[in-house]
């Protein structure tokens, strides 16, 4: 009698499971009207944005970067790249022609993790002294060092309001930085003191987000190059606007035609974006509450949190992930990069599933049943995410009148639609192939037939590190 209704229960408890994963598909469908939705959400935004501040989630930042390198910049330019818990800097020689990009140093060198929570001087003395130590080892090891001041581009990954080239107030912390002290200040300026204090003779060229480093090089190696992607712990786009397009600085950027626009994409938000109570929980429990709500949906900070949430939602209804479930209620206990390699384990039985369902979740004997419905949440997670970014891109390719809707007018040469690259970098697109994928399907889903050969997204190579040197090449404090 007992084993019968352990089997009755264990169907039922099956079957909960079931209902749970197929209410979450529902919630997360993605079908190609609602993704034409979110594209026209975001090019709505976008206007809103650009048309005042407040106007929109979208803060649509100034960068100051009116004209993109051309190949002409020559000269060593030094490149700080602020990533998560950690930092690269890179030397970076510029022989005049576009083929000859020298890149020297490059490792990544860890932030210790109570600096990361710790006040701007206290960090910034830290990246300064590491620069400051980097650059003499390179000095010593060539055997030559110049009088010059050298110049650094200084890539800093979170929103911010430039009054210029080289000077930026810092809006607010997204990702996992929470350095209180820093909100509201100039970040080039406070680097600029602790480079003084270090001893370091170094001038900030240019400050830009990691977004505009990556436009910087795409532009650099194709000059069709219009707009930039990251998809990575966070997310974001920027994109060459008309200056006359950016009617909340009307009359105040009289110097050029164009500049390059800071969405802050990771903050867009629209009724049409399948939200399921999984991402409502993720956003109450997150310390930027109703922030960041497309990167909460989309970049590798979360998608494995959400994944566990599914999870822990199945193990409260049914017994399928056994007596050790209360692990899955342990926030970001599964990372993106795992929740990937469970998504893309190609063994017979998702043995690489169950190797992290073990190891990282806690989880021993997952059934090969229960395993093949994990990597089942995976792919829904995956899939959203990817073809929201997919309606993203769209969005801005509509919005500069290259998604083919608007005709000759825009987006057309003689008839034919103008070719139109998008310069991405990101681990969740570079190295997540069926992220990449659904995203490619995505896009000409909703570009169709016609347009879709003339949008290529193109990976660049370290377009955060080198591209900031090449701007702060290009807007040389010396010229
Ligand atoms: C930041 C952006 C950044 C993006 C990608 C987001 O969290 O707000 O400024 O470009 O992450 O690193």
């Amino acid at each position: 009698v007992v084993a019968v209704w352990r089997r009755v229960r264990s169907r039922r408890g099956w079957a909960r499971a079931v209902a749970v994963l197929k209410e979450f598909e529902e919630g997360c469908a993605t079908p190609v009207s609602r993704l034409r939705q979110v594209v026209d959400a975001m090019a709505v935004e976008m206007h809103a944005g650009l048309a005042s501040d407040g106007g929109s989630k979208l803060r649509m930042l100034l960068t100051f970067v009116d004209a993109l390198p051309n190949g002409n910049e020559k000269g060593t330019y030094y490149a700080l790249h602020l990533g998560g818990a950690n930092f690269r800097v890179l030397k970076v020689e510029l022989g005049g022609t576009r083929s000859t990009i020298m890149k020297h140093h490059d490792e990544y060198q860890i932030i210790p993790q109570d600096l990361v929570a710790s006040t701007i001087e206290g960090l910034f003395d830290f990246l300064a002294m590491t620069l400051k130590r980097l650059v003499e080892k390179d000095d010593e090891g060539s055997g030559q060092s110049d009088d010059t001041i050298k110049e650094l581009g200084f890539t800093f990954p979170f929103p911010l309001k430039q009054l210029s080239i080289s000077s930026g107030t810092l809006v607010k912390w997204t990702k996992e930085f929470a350095i209180e002290d820093a909100n509201g200040k100039d970040v080039a300026q406070c680097l600029h003191e602790a480079l003084i204090k270090s001893g370091l003779e170094m001038q900030v060229a240019a400050l830009v987000n990691d977004t505009v480093g990556t436009l910087a090089l795409g532009h650099y190696e194709d000059e069709d190059t219009v707009a930039a992607v990251i998809i990575g712990t966070g997310t974001n786009a920027c994109y060459v606007e008309r200056t006359d397009a950016i009617i909340k600085c009307q009359g105040l950027l009289t110097n050029s035609d164009e500049m390059v626009i800071n969405m802050e994409w990771g903050n867009f938000w629209s009724s049409h974006l399948p939200r399921t109570p999984y991402d409502f929980d993720l956003d109450d429990e997150s310390p930027n509450q109703y922030d960041q709500g497309f990167e909460k949906m989309i970049s590798g900070m979360y998608l494995g949190d959400i994944v566990r949430r599914v999870l822990l939602r199945m193990s409260q209804q049914s017994d399928i992930f056994g007596e050790s479930a209360h692990h899955l209620s342990t926030p970001f206990i599964l990372s993106t990069p795992l929740m990937a390699s469970m998504h893309e384990d190609s063994t017979p039985d998702l043995k690489v599933a169950e190797r992290i369902l073990l190891d990282e979740l806690k989880l021993p004997n997952v059934s090969l049943k229960a395993r093949r419905l994990v990597v089942r949440v995976c792919d829904v997670v995956t899939q959203r995410a990817a073809r929201l970014a997919a309606a993203g891109i769209v969005g801005i390719l509509k919005k500069i009148g290259r998604d083919g809707s608007g005709g000759v007018a825009s987006g057309r040469v003689r008839g034919k639609p103008k070719r139109t690259v998008v310069a991405i970098e990101g681990a969740l697109y570079v190295s997540y192939s069926s992220f990449r994928e659904y995203l490619h399907e995505a896009v000409a889903e909703i570009l169709g037939e016609e347009v879709a050969p003339n949008v290529v997204l193109r990976v660049t190579e370290d377009g955060s590190g080198v591209g900031a040197a090449l701007l702060a090449a290009s807007h040389s404090l010396q010229r």
